[in-house]
């Protein structure tokens, strides 16, 4: 990962500044915490090359401690999730005025991520199910979540909920992209040896090849054409075979690679975290033209196209899995 000599002059004699880094977490699962350490070993040169300056997740420092920063006098701060609340929202606006370079970390703050997947409803709409009416929710005096409620002690506060998912992008001005559900571990330490060695691309790229996942994808492609669409727990794939061909619908035509096909080597489809193909901004648009071109076509004239697309169950979820707020379509319209 990094040059030894460059390692070693670090250990010795410290003379080379230590860059200041921090991590966020916005909505998102954790899993790109997770990421950070997936590094294993490598984790011991980040810390001889960084001083981590704020970390929630692995450190006790508030919100008043960040705020007293200098402005820019963070390095790099990682930051991953989408922006759902309003205290996420304070976030990204202050460490994108403590940070001299921001990254967008793994699909979420990249696309919107699974947690954007709710713009399909509002804030009302989630309160309901999520507070009222799931049919494990006993709340017989019907509480939902306020920002400010009394206490004896005084007021506890919670941060306001967004009707709207938005991705870091969307919020604030993004330096690099690193996507990913959560980045690829060899992608993380390619990004930390990039900043370190001071050999990024310019600003804004997206910090993964210029391929697709299908391109890193070692399955044979043979006939063009899909008799049947399966969900993975209907098949038992050939594992030597595209799952697309084979019915199963398989992301890796519309998505940026980077991940080696890693779910596809175990044999499960492509789901779309890398987001889309370079050039590309509308990854489910791109997905539905490469299966468009394959459905019901070849040899074969018989198929029923509309009986095909039918069998597609969750469209939304299926094409829009990680990039429903970076897309065209953004959310479903709020009828006020
Ligand atoms: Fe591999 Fe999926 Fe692309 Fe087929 S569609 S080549 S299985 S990544």
């Amino acid at each position: 990962m990094l040059a030894y000599n460059e390692l070693q002059k670090r250990k010795l004699g410290e003379y080379v500044k230590k860059l200041k880094f921090a991590f966020y977490w916005a909505a998102s699962c954790g899993g790109c915490e997770i990421a950070v350490l997936d590094i294993n070993e490598k984790i011991l040169d980040v810390v001889a090359l960084t001083d981590v300056v704020f970390w929630p997740v692995a450190m006790d420092l508030k919100y008043k401690d960040v705020e007293a920063m200098p402005d820019e006098s963070i390095d790099v701060c990682f930051f991953n999730g989408a922006i759902r609340t309003e205290e996420q929202e304070h976030m990204a606006k202050l460490l994108r005025e403590k940070a001299k370079m921001l990254v967008a970390f793994g699909s979420c703050a990249c696309q919107g991520g699974i947690p954007g997947l709710a713009n399909v409803a509002n804030k009302k709409e989630i309160f309901d199910i999520v507070y009222l009416r799931s049919p494990s929710t006993w709340n017989p005096n019907m509480v939902t979540p306020k920002t400010s409620t009394r206490v004896k002690e005084g007021e506890l506060t919670l941060p306001e909920f967004h009707d709207t998912v938005k991705t870091l992008s969307q919020t604030v001005k993004v330096d690099y992209y690193l996507p990913g559900c959560p980045p690829p571990a060899p992608k993380v330490a390619d990004a930390i040896d990039a900043i370190v060695k001071g050999t990024l691309p310019s600003r804004g790229s997206v910090l993964a090849p210029e391929r697709s996942v299908c391109d890193e994808c070692p399955r044979k492609k043979e006939k063009k054409s899909i008799p049947r669409i399966y969900r993975v727990y209907e098949i038992t794939p050939d594992p030597n075979v595209c799952l697309l061909e084979q019915g199963v619908i398989c992301m890796g035509p519309a998505t940026r690679g980077g991940c080696e096909a890693l779910c596809v080597k175990a044999n499960m489809p492509c789901t779309g975290c890398g987001g889309p193909c370079p050039g590309e901004v509308e990854q489910g648009a791109a997905m539905m033209s490469a299966l468009s071109s394959v459905l019901g076509l070849g040899e074969e004239k018989t198929y029923d196209v509309e009986k095909l697309i039918a069998q597609i169950r969750d469209p939304l979820g299926t094409f829009y899995m990680y990039s429903l707020p970076a897309s065209i379509i953004n959310r479903r319209i709020i009828r006020k």
